[in-house]
């Protein structure tokens, strides 16, 4: 069985439990994972004998290549999604359709109803997505490829980072490094912020502030590869460390150290959460860290299990979990660290290796 078959066969068993004829797979991101297709635009049937892709005429060769055992509906032209939809479910006689609520917008699901009037609608939820949360040996290989791939263009950034290039500079080259050794595109638009502008956790790199405005740079920054995606942060040090550095640096790597320590199969998401955040509490910073823990990586670069209070999930073997407390100071700045986790049968194995310690984050250049 392939990987994607044995992915089918998995999703079938939540079918029964939906008491459902058939889910609708509406996600591209989920249609790739079950399918295997690498295209856009396409819908993703699947009942306890057949599995079927709902595409146009665009992807017709593609999906013979990429998915030769799934059965193709090509919509004519002129045949919108939703009427490919509506054909294929009543050539097949389906009358419950179950069908990923948080990917259909409200516009599809009356177009539904009005055209398929016989067949009772439930939206599900997370169906493909519990499944994405583990991943089996080929994902683990694609995510420390983007791992690499992450790796190796920062090591580029820091031995090129100059003081009088703003932050958008610096985002843009990060870019282009990416691409150059491998990735197929940053994972997500890279932050570069500098001393306070560091406060913001979502900053937008700006074309005004220059890496040798402050005292230290954050970068969060990920490659996707094929497609898995990596995450990463680091704190560069481009002036002088003084003490209030110093001190909110040691408190997010211990907090993260602690978090990461406490990963381990049968651990409630919650708790790894806790452990990192009680560090940060314990040294007075606990409101200025407003943020979950971590967060799922694969094919999506925010995925479950999400690392944090309400988090209810239980951690097993294969998940890949980003663990990246920080600590926001306004007008002043920010620290956030952040690696990617591999959560194994006795424990759990860092993916990333970029150095952290305190005397190991200046630019090389
Ligand atoms: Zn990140
Ligand atoms: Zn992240």
């Amino acid at each position: 069985m392939n990987r994607t078959s044995n992915r089918i066969e998995k999703l079938r068993k939540s079918l029964k439990a939906d008491r459902a004829d058939a889910l609708l797979v509406a996600s591209v991101t989920n249609v790739g994972y079950l399918t295997g297709f690498t295209g856009d635009d396409s819908t993703f049937l699947l009942t306890p004998t057949r599995a079927l892709v709902i595409s146009d005429g665009r992807y017709t060769i593609q999906l013979q290549q990429e998915c030769p055992d799934l059965e193709i509906h090509i919509r004519p032209v002129g045949q919108p999604m939703n009427g490919g939809i509506a054909e294929v479910v009543q050539k097949l006689g389906i009358r419950q359709l179950a069908f990923e609520g948080s990917a259909v917008s409200v516009a599809d699901f009356e177009a539904w109803k009005e055209k398929m009037p016989t067949v009772s609608f439930v939206a599900v939820n997370n169906r493909v997505e519990a499944l994405r949360m583990v991943k089996d040996k080929g994902e683990v290989v694609a995510i420390r490829q983007a791992v690499d791939f992450a790796e190796r263009a920062f090591a580029m950034l820091r031995a090129g980072l100059r003081p009088e290039e703003t932050e958008k500079d610096t985002a843009d080259a990060l870019e282009g490094y990416l691409r150059r050794v491998g990735a197929s595109a940053a994972s997500f638009p890279p932050i570069i912020a500098v001393g306070a502008r560091a406060a913001l956790p979502h900053a937008r790199p700006t074309a005004t502030t220059r890496i040798g405005d402050d005292d230290f740079v954050l970068v969060d920054w990920g490659a996707t590869g094929t497609p898995y995606k990596s995450d990463l942060t680091r704190v560069l040090v481009t002036g002088k460390v003084t003490a209030k550095f110093e001190k909110v640096y040691r408190t997010v790597l211990a907090a993260q150290e602690r978090g990461i320590a406490a990963i381990r199969p049968g651990v409630k998401a919650r708790d790894v959460d806790a452990e990192a955040r009680s560090v940060i509490e314990e040294a007075g910073f606990g409101r200025f860290f407003d943020h979950g823990l971590g967060h799922g990586i694969g094919m999506d670069i925010h995925e479950a299990p999400r690392l944090r209070k309400e988090s209810d999930v239980t951690l097993q073997p294969g998940m890949v979990v980003t663990v990246e407390p920080g600590i926001y100071l306004p007008d002043w700045g920010g620290v956030r660290i952040e690696d990617d986790i591999l959560v194994t049968p006795d424990g759990f194995e860092v993916l990333t290796h970029v150095p952290k310690s305190l005397d190991q984050v200046r630019p090389t250049g």
